[in-house]
């Protein structure tokens, strides 16, 4: 393997938590290599919210943008690349990561920031709308809507949950249970705070100019709404969390320790598949932690070998000035 494969950090995706921490690490002075596969959450929206600075950037531009950051740090390289494989090394060294062409590399620590993905609802038509009129998260999207007609899609305790939740943008509610029903406590409570409940099943979504006009029943009902916040369940991005081996919390999400370390030495994880707050101001701030907690790792390692080999150390300070400070 070449020397110039050997990183300190291998970060696997480049959402806000992987572009954040990359910068974080790049400002270290760490060797830092960030691959991804061009699979972002928000593939679908053209606008993002609630990133201060940045409230409504187009999600292409805050990467254009962040692309541009890291760019001034030479130490960072960025690939457009799928990790397939981790194998760690003997001696706690650090891992092997494999791409998808073949190709490895060597990492002495690796940061997770894959991501997940929203599992849209069966719904005919849903999938064009997404982004511009159907949502997942009333954090990103309710402001646009508020005071509006917006219908609310999911099951059980999850629809409750979000019509609950959209209580604090609008009034005019309608949740769609799509052929199931509710328990009489649940229907009680939502009535007493002017929350409608359609349980027909739906046939389609009909749009005007792209965006949602009307939810069709199979009953041949249609209700006219300006949008829909659905909650259904999302898929993790990558299995390679799962392959290492790192625990998992009841919520679902990597488990991380201090710092964003997971239960595997050398392995951090940061972004949604923590199962956090699911906004990109969140993950780009687990991203920022999970960096210090990589750099600080490395900073001590180095530090305790230099101590065990003093003579080595002065020698390698001697003939180059920062040498040793990084392996
Ligand atoms: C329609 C929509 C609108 C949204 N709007 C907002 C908003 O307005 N405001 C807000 O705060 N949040 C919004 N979000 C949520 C936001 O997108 C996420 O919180 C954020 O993207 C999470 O960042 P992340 O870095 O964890 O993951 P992601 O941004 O999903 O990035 C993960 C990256 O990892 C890559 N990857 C995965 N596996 C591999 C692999 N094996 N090898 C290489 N690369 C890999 C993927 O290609 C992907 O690019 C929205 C989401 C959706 C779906």
């Amino acid at each position: 393997m070449r020397r110039s494969e050997d990183w300190d950090v291998v970060i696997v995706g480049a959402g806000p938590a992987g572009l954040s921490a990359a910068l974080v690490l790049g400002r270290a002075r760490r060797r830092v290599l960030i691959c991804d596969k061009g699979t972002p959450r928000n593939w679908a929206s053209r606008q993002m919210h609630g990133f201060i600075t940045r409230d409504g950037i187009d999600p292409r531009e805050f990467r254009a943008l962040a692309h541009e950051e890291l760019a001034r740090y030479d130490q960072v390289e960025r690939r457009s690349a799928t990790v397939v494989g981790v194998r760690p090394l003997a001696g706690g060294l650090g891992f092997k990561v494999k791409f998808a062409r073949g190709s490895e590399v060597r990492s002495r620590k690796l940061l997770l920031a894959t991501g997940v993905l929203d599992r849209l609802p069966q719904v005919p038509g849903i999938e064009k709308l997404f982004g511009t009129s159907v949502f997942q998260c009333p954090y990103c999207h309710g402001w646009e809507f508020r005071d509006r007609a917006v219908a609310v899609y999911g099951h059980g305790k999850r629809g409750f949950e979000m019509a609950r939740a959209m209580t604090a943008w609008t009034a005019d509610i309608v949740l769609c249970t799509d052929g199931e029903r509710l328990t009489a406590g649940a229907q009680r409570q939502l009535q007493r705070n002017g929350i409608q409940v359609r349980t027909a099943a739906i046939s389609k979504l009909e749009a005007r100019s792209g965006r949602l006009k009307r939810i069709v029943f199979h009953d041949g009902d249609a209700l006219a709404r300006e949008a829909l916040f659905f909650d259904t369940p999302s898929s993790e991005q990558s299995a390679l969390s799962r392959v290492i081996g790192c625990d998992y919390g009841d919520d679902g999400g990597v488990k991380c320790g201090q710092y964003s370390s997971t239960s595997v030495p050398g392995v951090y994880a940061a972004g949604n598949i923590t199962r956090d707050v699911q906004l990109a101001i969140v993950a780009a701030a687990e991203g920022t932690r999970a960096a210090f907690g990589i750099n600080r790792a490395l900073t001590r390692e180095d530090f305790a070998t230099r101590l065990r080999s003093p003579a080595a150390s002065t020698r390698e300070s001697a003939s180059r000035p920062g040498a040793g400070r990084k392996r």
